[in-house]
């Protein structure tokens, strides 16, 4: 993926040119700039993934910065959470900061602008604001406050933060052109009263600037080279030009590339937030969840979604992704990372009817087949009775069953051929026991019995056998594009957690390490969960061993 004859992304040219040229001397200083008002989703990641790979790229760095400006919605749980999905995804920021640090400065450069005379206070209501700036084929009209002096401004502004009006009986606006064809221009609002609580600043502001009066300037404070955003900040452009340019400050230039947009789920931050408070999901970290912190618990790696990130590239439309390249992308890290196990999750018990009774043998499989050496092996226990899966017995199978039926041969993963002899089934007709024999010659390894057999199925020892939960995801929603819903709720998949209580795993499994990825041979890839206890340990399939849905598509 990294390599180095990939062409370069549109604003890898921009960077590349403004080194040439020596602008900024060549510096690359680029922001990440959450609001901290939810975790971080994989929107996110491909935001920190380009953010933090371009200063990489370029010998330069990257500032964490809280975009804090709206003490409603924020809170310090959310600052840690990203913080900690920062990291873990393997960027380290150069510093951490907080636009709430920047209030004293933001209100210093609003002073300025009313010192200027394009900044006005108004007390319109906020409909009346609205109407003021017209629709986009008719200009705006201005309202009666828009003429008042420097001195006035200066001192309602001054009042609007010593906290004696209400909220929204005030707003300061910029004065710049009521008829532009661009409304972002039409004498945007900089400052709203909120008297509310912020998590950093206490009950020191009731006065709080709005996004596009705090993000540039930021930029600008932090002398940032290039700062990337999303594409709806397009005709927010002139805007944060006209605040620098009017306040003479470092010329921070804003760039924007298209979000990621996935399909099967639900991306916005609002949202997410939604099926947290009414319950759909456990919390922000269900595995189900498109965040960095439920995909981490149902054990996707960083790895998987930096390959990601960059496979989908960065490009100046919008355009979805389908999730499927997201799994592929997690099989294919775990494919060469995760250790093979053994592990039946809809048991049927099979009975070797010629090994006898009471002898017990210790097998021995690699812990990963996929590098060389292995990376070790684990001991395997095997006896007369074995936990097998239930669906890989039929008693009248179709042409080309190359597992269990009567008469027919299967190899035991890791262990012997068999053959299966007889089935015992209850009063209802439901099978209970598979009755087989086995062949001694043909244990793996040292098979001499010059058998070959097509199918190997796996198994786990009934004596040896734990008993494990089993937690089997699917996707979050049954439609492609949830937010294209009236009601995007409704179109949760019923189906998208499946429990299975008591599946029995090969013993080593007790071992399992938290974050490590683990193939049940056949059945997918699982880690534990982080409410796995070792008396009751829990996995999480992260995903199926091939896409089943796409099989689904091509069954119509
Ligand atoms: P949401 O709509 O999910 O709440 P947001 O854009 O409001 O997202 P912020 O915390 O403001 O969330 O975003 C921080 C950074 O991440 C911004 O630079 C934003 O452009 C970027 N970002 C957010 N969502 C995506 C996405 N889907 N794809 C790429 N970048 C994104
Ligand atoms: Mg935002």
């Amino acid at each position: 993926m990294e390599n180095e004859e990939k062409s370069l992304n549109f604003i890898e040219e921009i960077i590349e040119a403004d080194i040439r040229s020596g602008k900024h001397d060549g510096r690359v200083l680029t922001r990440f700039p959450p609001e901290p008002n939810g975790y971080l989703h994989i929107g996110h990641a491909k935001s920190i993934v380009l953010n933090f790979g371009l200063a990489k790229k370029y010998n330069g760095k990257t500032n964490l910065r809280f975009d804090d400006t709206n003490p409603v919605t924020e809170e310090t749980e959310y600052v840690e959470s990203i913080k900690n999905d920062i990291k873990w995804l393997g960027f380290e920021w150069a510093e951490e900061l907080y636009t709430s640090d920047y209030f004293e400065t933001l209100y210093a450069y609003a002073v300025k602008l009313i010192e200027k005379g394009v900044a006005y206070v108004d007390d319109s209501s906020p409909e009346e604001i609205a109407a003021s700036k017209g629709t986009p084929t008719e200009p705006g009209k201005p309202t009666p406050y828009r003429d008042r002096t420097v001195e006035e401004n200066l001192l309602l502004f001054e009042e609007m933060r010593s906290g004696i009006y209400l909220d929204g009986a005030k707003v300061l606006r910029a004065k710049i052109d009521l008829a532009s064809p661009n409304m972002h221009l039409r004498d945007p609002l900089i400052y709203r009263i909120k008297h509310a609580n912020h998590h950093r600043t206490g009950d020191k502001w009731c006065i709080y600037p709005m996004y596009d009066f705090a993000h540039g300037q930021s930029d600008s404070i932090e002398n940032i080279t290039h700062s990337i955003c999303t594409l709806e900040f397009v005709p927010h452009r002139p805007l944060y030009d006209w605040f620098i340019e009017q306040l003479a400050i470092f010329p921070s230039k804003q760039y924007e590339f298209a979000r990621l947009n996935l399909n099967y789920t639900v991306m916005s931050k609002r949202k997410l937030l939604q099926l947290v408070n009414e319950k759909y999901v456990e919390g922000w970290n269900d595995p189900r969840m498109p965040t960095i912190s439920g995909l981490r618990r149902r054990g996707y790696t960083p790895v998987s979604i930096r390959n990601f990130c960059e496979r989908i590239g960065v490009a100046k439309r919008e355009n979805i992704i389908d999730l499927g390249l997201l799994e592929f992308c997690i099989r294919e890290d775990l494919n060469k990372t995760a250790w093979r196990r053994m592990a039946v999750l809809n048991p049927v018990k099979l009975v070797i009817t010629n090994y006898p009774e009471g002898k017990e043998e210790t097998l021995i499989g690699e812990n990963n087949p996929e590098v060389a050496g292995g990376e070790g092996e684990r001991s395997i226990p095997f006896s007369r009775e074995l936990w097998i899966e239930r669906e890989d017995f039929m008693e009248n199978p179709p042409k080309k069953f190359f597992r269990l039926a009567p008469g027919l041969m299967v190899r035991l993963k890791h262990a012997y051929i068999i053959k299966c002899e007889e089935v015992v089934k209850d009063e209802n007709g439901i099978i209970t026991e598979i009755h087989c024999s086995y062949i001694p010659e043909s244990k793996s390894g040292e098979d001499t019995s010059g058998i070959k057999v097509k199918g190997t199925i796996h198994w786990v020892s009934v004596s040896h056998a734990k008993t494990v939960e089993v937690r089997l995801y699917d996707r979050l929603f049954s439609v492609e594009n949830p937010v294209a819903m009236e009601n995007f709720k409704a179109s949760i998949n019923p189906d998208s957690l499946e429990i299975i209580e008591n599946a029995y795993v090969e013993p080593d499994l007790l071992h399992a390490e938290p974050g490590k990825g683990y193939q049940f041979i056949r059945k997918g890839y699982f880690t534990l969960d982080t409410k796995s206890t070792s008396s009751k340990p829990v996995f999480n399939r992260t995903v199926t061993l091939r896409d089943t849905w796409a099989k689904e598509i091509q069954k119509g």
